[in-house]
């Protein structure tokens, strides 16, 4: 076996896709060390724009990316991590969980990756290993693609609506999105390869749906563009629970279409945030418990901030716990888009379906039920 400088090599990633540069530092960490750990990071939440891919197909899209005789026979092993977006401490105990299990005391690991932009702080946080710095060779970005990607115009009538497996994109521009691919993504003759898979999933009703709302969310973006600064939203949401249960909506449109969330929304310039929280919980859930009542069996409640929350801009939300007591109140959705259902959901399931939650929903209710 050659001789390799690191007994491993850590590289931590979004890959949302997976593109040439992320490859060519893995093809680096191959020739450094005798095993290569990738952590696919934001991996166990709902799909997004910005996070279209589930870890599993990252994952393929990683390792068809490289042949055995590429990686020389060394082990490339790629796990899903999760983001805990209040509390960095948990996600580097994660990290280090998920690590201990490839690599013993005593041998020497490189941290593979490039300070890209801001969002690269997490690269300082790991003082007991190396740090491999990667320039970059490339002039190659993952949002870019996914700009170039659900900016295509979609042509069916309503794209979730198209049969799966029909092409979503408009002809003419599938072209030049194919080519753009073949020069961003790995590609290879006749095996399975990250361009094939995005084509493929061009063809997706999940496509469609991710395509129509990245539109709506640039829509809104970009009617704020007269403002004289970007503007900040306040939002505020209601955390109700009752006997182990917590009332969830189901969104009806974007963003977050289909996705499980709490009951809330914008405060409006006239209002307390406390009183939108329960508005908005009365308005969204018709739950049958008096305004006062709910008021007075608020908790706790606390301000989530985390800047990137929300991909229609910096929204900050305040939410309350509403913890109320006996049989679980009749609740009744109003059908409209922003809850078409509401339901009382048992912690468990909860839990269960943590995945299935819009933004940081399930960081929010992590929050006040665990405390
Ligand atoms: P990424 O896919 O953008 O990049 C992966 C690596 O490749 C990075 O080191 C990046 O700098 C490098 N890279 C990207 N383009 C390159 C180029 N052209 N040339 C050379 N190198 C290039 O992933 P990322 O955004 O850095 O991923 C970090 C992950 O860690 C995310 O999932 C993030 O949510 C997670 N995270 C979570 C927490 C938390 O939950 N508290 C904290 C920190 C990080």
């Amino acid at each position: 076996m050659t001789h390799r400088d690191y007994s491993a090599a850590v590289l931590i990633g979004r890959f949302q896709p997976f593109h040439n540069a992320h490859k060519e530092v893995i093809e680096h960490a191959l020739d450094i060390a005798d095993k290569v750990i990738i952590l696919v990071g934001s991996s166990h939440a709902a799909p997004t724009p910005k996070n279209p891919f589930t870890f599993e197909e990252r994952k393929d899209m990683i390792l068809s990316s490289f042949s055995e005789d590429e990686s020389w026979g060394q082990g490339i092993h790629v796990e899903p991590i999760r983001d805990y977006f209040y509390s960095d401490d948990m996600w580097l105990a994660q990290v280090q969980a998920v690590i201990s299990n490839y690599i013993e005391d005593g041998e020497t690991v490189a941290l593979m990756g490039h300070y890209k932009d801001a969002s690269s702080y997490y690269l300082n946080y790991f003082p007991q290993w190396e740090f491999a710095h990667t320039l970059p060779t490339m002039n190659l970005d993952a949002t870019t693609i996914r700009e170039a990607l659900f900016g295509a115009t979609v042509s069916r009538v309503w794209a979730d609506k198209a049969p799966e497996g029909q092409p979503v994109i408009d002809d003419k521009e599938l072209e030049g999105l194919s080519q753009f691919l073949m020069d961003t993504v790995p590609c290879s003759d006749g095996s399975p390869s990250v361009f094939e898979f995005i084509n493929d999933f061009t063809k997706t009703q999940r496509f469609g749906r991710l395509a129509e709302e990245f539109k709506a969310n640039l829509a809104y973006r970009e009617s704020w563009d007269v403002a004289p600064f970007p503007p900040t939203f306040i939002t505020a949401d209601a955390v109700v629970t009752c006997g182990g249960h917590v009332l969830v909506v189901t969104r009806g449109g974007n963003p977050g279409k289909g996705l499980l969330a709490l009951p809330g929304g914008f405060v409006r310039s006239s209002e307390r945030i406390k009183d939108a929280a329960v508005r908005e919980l009365k308005e969204e859930t018709r739950i049958k418990v008096d305004k006062p009542v709910l008021k007075r069996a608020i908790v706790d409640s606390e301000v989530f901030d985390y800047p990137q929350r929300s991909e229609r801009g910096r929204t900050v939300t305040h939410a309350y716990h509403i913890k109320l007591e006996g049989k679980l109140p009749e609740v009744k959705a109003t059908g409209a888009d922003d809850a078409v259902k509401c339901q009382w959901m048992p912690f468990v399931e909860v839990m269960r379906r943590a995945d299935e939650f819009f933004e940081d929903h399930i960081h929010i209710i992590n929050n006040f039920i665990t405390s």
